[in-house]
């Protein structure tokens, strides 16, 4: 490697100009893979860029035929593989300042050296900051779309979803319906039982709601006691059977909140994407069928029926 000169304190500015650029050259054009690595790292937070860019920098210096890397990120498992396999394996279980930030293997024919071994160690040393920090990101990005209370995705979540829905719709033709729930009188139930258990009752709520659907649906916390379930490739009348499944489950609820009963009801509202319209078009009618199974009663299904 190139030596770069070291300026003095006293140079001129030109003088350190000059060096700076002269730095910046070798930085670029540098042969020596830590820093090369480090530099590549440092231009993504996405944990999949970084893991390609670590497979290439480690294969430069320690060839393998595969690497695997699994770790779990709040709920979600992120997995990440290259390349097929080999029967000699060394594994590393990435930690700093006492966290776990996954578990990368390699794999490949022939044994690994210890030299080898001492070199993967090297160049993982130098990736384990970077590496925490994406999966910092991923636990963040998901952390934002999550409801605190209830765990469930959020309204946040659901505007993505249903833009994303309502485009795929739109190209592939295939039916996207939506349900929003409204517990009824729910504000009663927090003055008759208090908050903690309006909360807990809340809890209880959104995992019957994922319980009811499919693993293919999702459900959203929308609001306060609000709910919305997104229903891929679910015509009207499907989604009508499923926002009744839903209302019985919610009924079924039962709570021991002492002395005092404690029932819970919700009306739902259903509305199934149209051709042209947009996400917040398809969201007001969905609104407005719940406005109608409000004002009709409560407990009760309303579809904004678009087919007769
Ligand atoms: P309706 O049948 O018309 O929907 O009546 P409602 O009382 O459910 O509706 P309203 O909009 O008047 O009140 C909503 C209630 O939901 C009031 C609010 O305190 C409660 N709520 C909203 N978010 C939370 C929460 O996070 N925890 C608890 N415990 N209550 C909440
Ligand atoms: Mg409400
Ligand atoms: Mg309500």
């Amino acid at each position: 490697m190139k030596n770069i000169p070291s300026v003095q304190k006293s140079a001129s500015q030109p003088q350190k100009l000059a060096a700076l650029r002269q730095a910046h050259q070798d930085w670029n054009n540098t042969p020596d893979v830590l820093t090369r690595l480090t530099r590549r790292l440092s231009t993504t937070l996405s944990l999949e860029q970084q893991l390609a860019i670590l497979a290439d920098e480690l294969g430069s210096v320690v060839p393998f035929d595969t690497l695997n890397y699994r770790h779990r990120i709040g709920k979600q498992d992120f997995v990440y593989a290259t390349g097929m396999g080999g029967p000699h394996r060394c594994e590393y279980r990435l930690g700093l300042e006492g966290a776990n930030y996954g578990t990368l293997s390699l794999y490949r024919r022939q044994r690994f050296s210890d030299q080898e071994l001492e070199g993967v160690e090297m160049i993982l040393s130098a990736a384990i900051c970077p590496i925490r920090n994406a999966c910092r990101f991923i636990a963040i990005e998901q952390a934002s779309l999550t409801d605190s209370l209830t765990g469930i995705p959020n309204k946040r979540a659901m505007d993505d979803d249903l833009q994303r829905a309502s485009q795929l719709s739109e190209r592939h033709g295939q039916p996207y319906s939506l349900i929003l729930c409204d517990l009824d009188h729910f504000k009663t139930v927090n003055d008759t039982h208090g908050h903690v258990v309006g909360d807990h009752l809340l809890q209880i709520a959104a995992a019957e709601l994922e319980k009811a659907v499919r693993t293919s649906d999702s459900v959203y916390r929308f609001g306060g006691e609000e709910f919305a379930i997104l229903l891929p490739l679910t015509g009207e009348q499907d989604a009508r059977e499923v926002a009744e499944r839903i209302r019985e489950a919610i009924m079924a609820i039962q709570v021991d909140a002492g002395s005092k009963e404690l029932r819970v009801t919700t009306s739902c509202g259903v509305a199934t994407f149209l051709p042209k319209e947009t996400a917040q078009e398809w969201l007001a009618r969905a609104d407005e069928a719940l406005y109608r199974a409000k004002h009709q009663g409560r407990n009760c299904t309303r579809v904004f029926a678009t087919i007769s």
